[in-house]
């Protein structure tokens, strides 16, 4: 499968010119995806700026005329990071021309791609992006109307999006029927804005007005308009809890940060340990650290320093960019961790591969134990939906137990919060969220099936 993405999309409206707004926005959501940015505006055409890099890269001494316009922020897998494949995307077509950015990944799309094949399209990117926005133009052109044409186009998507068109000077935010990413609405006087955090809002000083609905389609123009697209159960990614969103946004009501805390203070309560100290794994581990601290009392402290200038390890498409990663990110305070006790907390063990170096430097900074506790339950089954955890032989809780998992990455002590108390921690019913990493319940059947052949 192509294009399996974890990006943040931003769109704003406004009765002023909006370059900046967008700017600040997706540096706010930077986390979401470093390989490549991109911003579109409308000034009686659109203009369009995107590239391989960070956004303060990538927008050095550029400016757009316009007061409407969307923005992305792109992380892929190796093979598809070209910067064709950076977003937005625009398209020109026989009713003008729209720019679209995605946050997801879609599971049709080769039988969406072979069906538009057929009917003569030609792709030039290796996308989800691009079929959705080829369909939209096609329904666009067969029904003569473009918000049923979105309508319709997406009605004939499986898989999770988060989209941000701008045609005209209007933005089109549509979020799928399962809302597997967040997808937020916010308002500043007359301006408009919808992204994929709420901490984008913050960023341009707008008030958090609701969550874009399952389903919606919300039309940002002279007036705010919302139409439905089909129903589907609610399946919210719980990983946006645990790892990926910043812990200052809020998604579908729910604070980020509160999950965290939460999710540390059940560890202490589930799975105490007699220890000196609790340290993070810096930055994702550190709320639910500091539940654990303020629940168990052990002191919370700084063992391990990060080199903020670097990327995310476990976002870097290639294993060989992940081994040095670790090294170059992570250094432990000697005098903090000699001879202490550790309670380590993580947000997550994927392959073990990082944990297990973290608790290497750890003791050969002189720590006397270190007791692993993690906030998700052990991930076991690849993500269909955008996170980029592909293939079963990634996942370390595939094949080992927790005993051996502990034995391998050489912790004194290893455990991981329960799915219960994960949903528990989260406060939305578990019916509403999307637990296929941890449970293997997948909400799109297709996956269900493949996952048993
Ligand atoms: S499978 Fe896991 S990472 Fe993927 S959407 Fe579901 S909860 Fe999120």
């Amino acid at each position: 499968m192509a294009g399996r993405e974890k990006c943040a999309v931003f769109g704003v409206r406004s009765d002023k010119p909006v370059f900046e707004s967008i700017y600040y926005a997706l540096y706010s959501m930077q986390h979401r995806g470093q390989e490549a940015a991109g911003i579109a505006t409308y000034n009686s055409g659109i203009n369009l700026h995107r590239d391989e890099g960070l956004v303060c890269e990538v927008f050095k001494g550029v400016f757009l005329e316009g007061n409407a316009g969307v923005g992305h922020v792109r992380y892929s897998t190796s093979g598809s990071s070209d910067v064709e494949n950076a977003q937005p995307l625009v398209i020109n077509y026989a009713k003008g021309s729209f720019a679209l950015a995605h946050n997801g990944n879609l599971v049709n799309t080769e039988e969406l791609k072979h069906q538009m094949e057929s009917r003569g399209s030609v792709f030039i990117t290796t996308s989800d992006t691009e079929i959705i926005a080829q369909l939209i133009a096609q329904e666009h052109l067969r029904l003569g109307d473009f918000i049923e044409g979105v309508k319709q186009a997406v009605n004939q998507l499986k898989g999770s999006y988060s989209l941000v068109i701008l045609k005209g000077d209007n933005i089109i935010a549509v979020r799928d029927p399962w809302a597997f990413k967040p997808l937020v609405l916010g308002k500043l006087d007359d301006s408009f804005y919808v992204a994929s955090e709420s901490c984008a809002l913050d960023a341009v000083n707008a008030e958090l007005v609701r969550d874009v609905r399952a389903g919606e389609i919300v039309v940002i123009g002279d007036t705010l308009q919302s139409y439905r697209t089909r129903k589907e159960r609610k399946c919210h990614c719980m990983f946006e809890y645990v790892y990926f969103a910043r812990p200052d946004s809020v998604i579908d009501g729910v604070s980020v940060y509160g999950v965290r805390r939460k999710l540390g203070e059940i560890l202490a309560r589930e799975a105490p340990a007699e220890a000196d100290l609790v340290v993070a794994v810096p930055d994702s581990g550190i709320t639910a650290a500091i539940g654990y601290s303020r629940a168990s009392g052990i002191l919370y402290g700084e063992g391990l320093i990060k080199n903020r200038y670097f990327g995310r390890t476990f976002i870097l498409p290639k294993q060989a960019e992940r081994d040095v990663g670790v090294r170059i990110k992570l250094n432990p305070i000697r005098s903090e961790i000699k001879g202490k006790k550790l309670v380590l907390v993580d947000d997550s063990i994927v392959r073990g591969t990082t944990v297990k170096r973290i608790i290497n430097l750890l003791r050969d900074f002189g720590a006397a134990e270190v007791h692993v506790r993690v906030s998700c339950p052990p991930v076991k089954n690849p993500c269909y939906y955008g996170i980029d955890m592909q293939t079963p032989e990634e996942f370390i809780a595939q094949k080992k137990g927790v005993e051996d998992i502990r034995k391998e990455i050489g912790a004194d002590s290893l455990a991981y919060n329960t799915i219960d108390s994960l949903v528990e921690a989260i406060g939305l019913p578990a019916e509403n969220l999307c637990l296929a990493c941890v449970n293997g319940s997948y909400p799109i059947k297709e996956e269900q099936l493949k996952l048993n052949v």
